[in-house]
């Protein structure tokens, strides 16, 4: 009876460093895909931007703005247009946003490197410059901690948006986009920045782009 009890007592801890393993991998995994939300999330602090000066060392340095160790990484190494620097200051002046990628780690297509173009096989923007190989370019995943997916009508999410657009159209971006709802839901115009097209409006159901598509000034003309 003893040595059955012992027997048993051995595989209830067995079993449960097996299912600690298990949680442990599952979270490792989560957090590597970038889907838990604490993860890719790292809020700016003081002292975050050792070695950075300017206007990136102080976004860094903005509780507001959560970031991706490798969108950390870009603000660090000085690749980011600085109008995208701004355009994300005055943002997290109202709200928390994450920010997933600037350049480092950003893919149209799975598995294959982003070159200076948008590919072929990425719907009616291929060919175009590829406004994130340039540090032009920003993914938004989360809104004071909501998912942009699935939160489009989300009045943070929406006033996100509005915020964007009190920006002078010279200094706002020009490539605005998020999903079909998102856009419909604020009504901008394309000569405010936003672009309507539908095959790109289907492939930003789950983050906001802000780009510029020049190296100088910006398209909009409203
Ligand atoms: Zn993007």
């Amino acid at each position: 009876m003893y040595l059955l009890k012992k027997m048993l007592r051995r595989l209830v801890l067995i079993l449960a460093a097996v299912a600690m393993l298990c949680a442990l991998v599952a979270l490792f995994i989560l957090w590597e895909s970038g889907r838990l939300a604490l993860g890719p999330c790292v809020p700016g602090r003081e002292g975050a931007a050792e070695g950075v000066s300017g206007e990136a060392g102080a976004l860094l340095e903005t509780r507001n703005f959560e970031a991706s160790p490798k969108a950390v990484g870009d603000l660090k190494s000085g690749i980011v247009d600085e109008r995208l620097v701004t355009t994300l200051q005055a943002i997290t002046e109202e709200h928390r946003v994450c920010v997933d990628t600037f350049k480092e780690g950003h893919y149209f297509l799975p598995g294959v490197p982003d070159g200076p173009l948008i590919p072929e096989g990425y719907g009616d923007a291929g060919g175009l410059p590829n406004s994130h190989y340039y540090g032009r370019a920003v993914d938004i995943r989360r809104v004071n901690g909501k998912p942009v997916r699935g939160n489009s009508t989300d009045p943070d999410v929406l006033d996100i948006g509005e915020s964007i657009s009190r920006i002078p159209p010279q200094e706002r971006p020009d490539q605005i986009i998020g999903s079909e709802t998102w856009a419909e839901t604020l009504g901008r115009s394309s000569e405010e920045g936003w672009i309507l097209d539908e095959d790109q409006l289907e492939r930003h159901e789950d983050h906001i782009h802000l780009g510029y598509i020049s190296e100088d000034g910006t398209w909009n003309t409203r």
